[in-house]
């Protein structure tokens, strides 16, 4: 059974997530951390628990979303698992970020592909990958059939959708990798977002105002 433990990281608030399971392997997903006390809160959290990192994956290439990836792949020596179609803001992420007054460590380049399909191992768990652009060209979603959760990043919110006037957005495709990807997974499953609190998709399909459609 996977476990889940969300952190909110940097001035964004976003959520980065630890997963793992009874063998104690974990994987990160879109690790934020900026700050030391936030790298730190991170670290003390797997050696609290005795996790063993296997791997680092990132739902999309948005900087709040990877500002420590260079931390947590040089820490625990692991690969970054990315859409080919998002690398690019990894190549630009130290770049962009100081036009925002941050500071961040060169993010690794040499990364595995995930797309549609894919899948992602640790211990005994698997994740599946499905490819939703739309927020960004390269956004993906993890799901566990097993455990029925799926981290949306920022395609899916509580009570929200993900914004598509930034570069590489589009509105047309985000609601297609909605209604006809994410929300087919089924209403128990438990969506972990990339900003704000957990929820499902049952209650978003009943209550989230973006997702009306007649
Ligand atoms: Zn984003
Ligand atoms: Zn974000």
């Amino acid at each position: 059974m996977i476990h889940i433990k969300a952190f909110y990281f940097n001035d964004l608030r976003e959520c980065s997530y630890v997963l793992w399971d009874e063998t104690k392997e974990c994987v990160f997903i879109d690790p934020g951390c900026y700050s030391e006390s936030e790298k730190e809160r991170l670290v003390k959290f797997v050696e609290a628990n005795s996790l063993k990192p296997v791997k680092l994956l990132n739902t999309h290439g948005h900087f709040d979303h990877i500002m420590g990836n260079a931390f947590v792949a040089g820490k625990w020596n692991l690969e970054t698992y990315i859409h080919a179609s998002d690398k690019p803001h990894l190549a630009r992420a130290q770049q962009y970020t100081e036009m925002f007054g941050y500071k961040i460590e060169q993010p690794p380049l040499n990364t595995v592909d995930v797309t549609d399909g894919s899948e992602v191992k640790f211990g005994i768990s698997t994740l599946k990958v499905i490819h939703t652009p739309g927020h960004t060209k390269g956004g993906v979603c993890y799901y566990s059939e097993d455990d029925k959760i799926v981290i949306t990043g920022d395609s899916l919110f509580s009570g929200s959708i993900g914004r598509t006037d930034l570069p590489g957005g589009d509105y047309e495709e985000l609601m297609e990798s909605l209604l006809d990807k994410i929300l087919k997974l089924g209403d128990d499953y438990t969506v972990y977002p990339g900003h704000g609190p957990a929820t499902t998709i049952g209650h978003e399909l009943a209550t989230n105002p973006f997702l009306r459609y007649e």
